[in-house]
């Protein structure tokens, strides 16, 4: 190895020493600065897809549902716009934002008492605000356990449901969280005869239920929430590396086989890290643990640090630097299991044999000390800046979308190594729903994540690749977006993909025939109102807009409005030469004069 590279990897030790002994605390999302008035609010990332904030005329705290009644009551007399706001706003789009700029922002963050664990029924009652964490460690203290859930233990239970999030799983009831309720009781805007508000407790046979298990946040505030349980159990988890040539074959019956599979896909590496995960006899031994890498604290100077050498080399278009630093990421996470120890402190090898409760998801960024670390994407340091595309394609087409991808990556080799710094492509197996707004049918779900400028007119490297997925999936293979995840270009036209996207407007104009809980997004993506996309100059570099004219990319630095390069339909910003051909994103020879800059 050259000395060069010696210097790289003494300095990603480094880091990744500093990764494990840092620590974090997320702030409340809503700011305002006069008691609990005159407020503004984000989310967890401290930006929004079009990076405008979002203002609300007041916050309030409900502690019970009759707080919560007596709140949505006085502001329905008073034709007050209101959103639900959650402890730490995880999700990316513009949800939280209440309609207007005077409307108010109804938390959750002390609506989170867990009401009732009936072990005999194996069923849970929550408040909205708990966190799928604390549901996790209080349904294991009574030996229960909700099967699939999100890989994050930050959310809380309302979010998850508003937004339809899930584990992985093609089993069972399937992989959504919003498939396990048994019963609901959410508070809406009433009539005057209703004294301005309505509760409406609902059961599994309801059929409103299917528009209300994933809302968008648009019906009013779910209180509370019981879940269906299982016993406590075990699992066995083994990742298994291999080359990605037949994943597009093998990825429908791998999901089969084993009942909490996912991928890791590493399209430049041409590499699939398959999770072998199954449950296995409460008796076996075993007491492993997972508490994955990138959601442990992390010290604000390693982010920094790492932002820096991620923005020089995008602004070096050093694209075989970003390689180098996705091979050694993807090299030292394989290394340390993912985050997965055998005993809770060590990794001696696979199988790794975990209580459920100590697998199924893991966050422990969010307990530290401000002073000394954050979470990865916390807007208060320096940190890492990124967009996320996520997305489900149904399994019948996944083989082809994996091809293009494949494809694609023939063409632009070094293209997907700024998504392999982050991981790589995070395939999960989700399944068809009833909700109205749920998966419309089994499918894989592409969790892809890449940097963003904090510059919004500044093009990414291998801008146009990540556009052309972007628009494969959504357009070519009619994929579903991940409701919190997601850039505007995601949601357009979102509504028809849903056979009973109609219902669910019924059920809304029920609920809220004013629009009490809605917003100019929510109306947006519903199809309710024009404005998704936000046509402007660099729109496309946001995915705010797909380019229908160069002025959408960045003509200066010879980012133009081209034809995608293996689906024609898409409409992508291509980097080009002064002849109009494809410019050569970087010359290897110059690799080490760059790094050197870099470095430096
Ligand atoms: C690090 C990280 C990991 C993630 N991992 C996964 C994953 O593994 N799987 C997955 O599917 N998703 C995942 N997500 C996405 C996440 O599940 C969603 O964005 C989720 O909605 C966020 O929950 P939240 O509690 O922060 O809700 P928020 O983002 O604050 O709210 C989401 C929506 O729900 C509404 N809402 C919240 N509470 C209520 C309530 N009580 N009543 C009515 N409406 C309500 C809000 O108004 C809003 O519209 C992840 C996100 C992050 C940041």
């Amino acid at each position: 190895m050259s000395s060069l590279g010696q210097k790289i990897l003494r300095l990603n030790c480094l880091f990744l020493l500093l990764l494990l002994v840092a620590h974090c605390t997320p702030d409340d999302p809503i700011t305002c600065t006069t008691g609990n008035s005159n407020c503004t609010i984000t989310n967890a990332y401290g930006t929004f897809p079009d990076r405008s904030i979002c203002r609300a005329g007041g916050a309030v705290y409900p502690t019970t549902e009759e707080e919560l009644k007596a709140i949505v009551a006085t502001a329905t007399r008073s034709g007050l716009k209101m959103k639900v706001a959650t402890r730490s706003s995880h999700s990316i789009p513009k949800l939280v934002c209440p309609g207007g700029e005077d409307g108010l922002l109804i938390s959750t963050e002390r609506l989170n008492k867990v009401l009732n664990i009936d072990t005999a029924a194996m069923t849970m009652t929550v408040q909205s605000g708990v966190t799928l964490r604390d549901l996790i460690s209080e349904a294991a203290e009574a030996k229960l356990a909700l099967p699939y859930t999100p890989y994050w233990w930050g959310l809380t239970i309302g979010g998850l449901l508003g937004t339809g999030s899930h584990g992985s799983t093609l089993w069972g009831k399937g992989s959504s969280v919003h498939d396990y309720i048994t019963e609901l009781t959410i508070v809406s805007p009433g009539t005057g005869a209703d004294g301005f508000v309505k509760v409406r407790s609902l059961k599994e046979s309801d059929e409103e239920l299917k528009a209300v298990k994933v809302s968008l946040g648009v019906l009013g505030v779910i209180s509370q929430v019981t879940f269906k349980l299982e016993p406590l159990f075990k699992r066995s988890i083994t990742y298994s590396t291999k080359n990605d040539s037949n994943l597009g074959d093998e990825v429908v019956s791998f999901g089969r086989e084993h009942e909490f599979a996912d991928i890791i896909w590493y399209p430049t590496q041409q590499m699939a890290v398959y999770r072998i995960d199954d449950r296995v006899s409460s008796n076996t031994s075993g007491n492993g643990l997972y508490n994955f890498i990138p959601f442990r604290p992390t010290s604000s100077s390693l982010l920094g640090l790492m932002r820096t050498i991620e923005y020089k080399q995008e602004s070096l278009n050093d694209a075989y630097g970003k390689c180098l630093s996705a091979m050694f990421v993807t090299y030292i996470l394989a290394e340390k299991a993912y985050g997965l120890t055998n005993n809770g402190s060590l990794f001696t090898g696979y199988p790794v044999i975990g209580s459920q409760h100590r697998v199924q998801a893991s966050g422990t960024c969010l307990d530290s000390l401000p002073d000394v670390g954050t979470c990865a994407w916390d807007p208060n340091v320096n940190g890492l800046f990124f967009h996320q595309s996520t997305f489900s394609i149904a399994l019948p087409s996944v083989k082809n979308f994996i091809e293009d991808v494949q494809n694609l990556v023939k063409l632009q080799p070094e293209a997907l190594c700024g998504t392999e710094l982050y991981n790589g492509i995070l395939m999960r197996y989700v399944t068809a729903s009833n909700a109205y707004l749920g998966k419309q049918e089994d499918a894989i779900d592409f969790d892809i994540t890449y940097y963003r400028s904090k510059d919004p007119l500044t093009p990414r490297l291998y801008e146009d690749i990540l556009e052309e997925i972007e628009q494969l999936a959504m357009f070519k293979y009619g994929a579903l977006p991940h409701w919190g995840k997601n850039r505007n270009i995601a949601f357009e036209g979102v509504l028809s993909k849903y056979k009973n996207g109609q219902e669910f407007l019924k059920v809304k104009n029920t609920y809220d025939p004013l629009g009490f809980f809605s917003s100019d997004w929510t109306d947006h993506v519903l199809g309710l109102k024009d404005g998704l996309s936000i046509v402007k100059e660099g729109c496309a570099l946001e995915g705010l807009c797909r380019c229908t004219e160069d002025a959408h990319c960045a003509p200066s630095k010879d980012y133009y409005c081209r034809p995608g390069k293996v689906y024609s339909d898409a409409r992508v910003c291509t980097r080009l030469n002064s002849d109009g051909n494809l410019l050569k994103e970087i010359a290897t020879e110059d690799v080490d004069e760059k790094l050197s800059v870099q470095l430096a």
